[in-house]
């Protein structure tokens, strides 16, 4: 049974976590390699002569030729590793933009975006006079792919954008943006913070320039994330943290950059995080892509009609069948989400309410906020129906 992989539902029994999306439980091999880690090799990495120094920066290292291995990078050089997928996207946008933007060029980015891969590419936006230009939804509420190709042309430089909105479970067809921008010869970011939790990485296969996620919500610890990148970008990009280990020589006034990847990887690290992303790496080759996606599927499939069946409630941004996975928003006639979300929570289960840092998508779909649920590994049909018949009885008490 996979939910007994995650501890916290021994000590919550009654837990329904319905709030992936936001960060996802913990596996117990993870919390167990970061303990291994601080009980019995805690040293700091790339510093010390000793054994224990060279068997912490081993393990850390390993780490990175695992998330190589696994997500097909061409090589470790291509493998960053960050405090999570904010960092990714603000290292991407201030290493990228002075590099290779002059003002009049073009960033396309789409409404779906979140919060984190809109506002660096606003403040590089303003520093350097580009043009930020945004996909927007069609009359449906989905976002509307053909405009997104058109928006594309040869001013872009660079398209920003999600494999799968955090708000909407809207899967974003990566293949076509990429073909597109490079064909245009644009490079392509894809934030990858809720697709890496729910499609396997192929990052040499996809060919996009630039890729990231965060630990957390791939059942990892908090604190971590990785960027991958091409490796001839990230030789021209400038690091945008300076400090000890991304330096080869410093003097007083100057200093020249390390070696990839640690160029990129400015003071410690987050080394017990790495330890336990590279278990949560592994527990997806463990259960295998098959079982995790027929499980994401069945239950989006499954929430949706039961929600579906109720008749005050509107469900948002829904694609044709399959065009959506991982998290479903939704509205209660007549009963704000923050109500809806606090009843639920009296019950012990876990919804989000709120903009879920996309502010500009909540406006263009016409709401305040929305309602929504994010699935895991570990829910459960029973989960979905304890959550509807919960937002039923919030209706029902709230109706005023
Ligand atoms: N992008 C998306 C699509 C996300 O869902 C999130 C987290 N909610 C982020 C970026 C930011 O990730 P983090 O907070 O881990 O840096």
């Amino acid at each position: 049974m996979i939910k007994s992989r995650f501890p916290i539902f021994n000590h919550q029994s009654e837990l329904v976590y319905l709030d992936s999306a936001a960060t996802a439980q913990k596996l117990d091999i993870v919390l167990e390699a970061m303990q291994r880690y601080h009980e019995t090799f805690n040293a700091n990495v790339h510093r010390g002569l000793y054994p224990l120094a060279e068997e912490a920066t081993a393990a850390y290292e390993a780490v990175r030729d695992q998330v190589a291995v696994t997500m097909k990078a061409r090589s470790r050089e291509e493998v960053i590793f960050t405090h999570g997928t904010t960092e990714g996207l603000n290292l991407v946008a201030q290493g990228f933009a002075p590099q290779f933007l002059k003002s009049g060029d073009e960033i396309v980015l789409t409404i779906l975006e979140h919060h984190s891969n809109l506002v660096p590419w606003q403040m590089m936006a303003k520093k350097t006079g580009v043009i930020l230009k945004f996909c927007p939804l069609t009359k449906k509420g989905i976002l509307d792919e053909n405009a997104l190709e058109k928006l594309i042309t040869r001013r872009t430089k660079i398209v920003s954008v999600t494999g799968l909105s955090n708000t909407l479970g809207f899967v974003v067809d990566l293949p076509r943006v990429i073909a597109r921008a490079h064909a245009m010869g644009a490079k392509v970011c894809v934030d990858a913070a809720q697709y890496a939790a729910h499609f396997p990485i192929d990052f040499k296969g996809l060919d996009a320039d630039f890729l990231v996620f965060s630990g957390h919500k791939i059942y990892g610890p908090t604190g971590v994330g990785v960027l991958l990148a091409k490796r001839d970008l990230l030789e021209k990009l400038e690091p945008w943290m300076g400090g000890g280990d991304m330096i080869r020589e410093v003097h007083l006034d100057h200093a020249t950059w390390n070696d990839l990847p640690w160029k990129f990887e400015a003071g410690t690290p987050p080394i017990a995080e790495v330890m336990g992303l590279g278990a949560a790496v592994s527990f997806f080759h463990e259960i295998g892509w098959d079982v995790i996606q027929k499980h994401d599927q069945e239950l989006y499939d499954y929430a949706k009609e039961k929600l579906s069946t109720l008749s005050f409630v509107k469900l948002l941004g829904q694609g044709k069948a399959g065009k959506n996975c991982g998290a479903l928003s939704f509205v209660v006639k007549d009963v704000h989400p923050h109500d809806v979300a606090a009843l639920l929570g009296e019950k012990n289960i876990c919804v989000r309410a709120g903009h879920h840092c996309t502010m500009p998508l909540i406006k263009a779909l016409g709401v305040s906020s929305t309602t929504r649920m994010s699935f895991g590994i570990y829910n459960t049909k029973e989960d979905i129906d304890r959550a509807v018949s919960a937002i039923r009885e919030a209706k029902n008490k709230l109706r005023g």
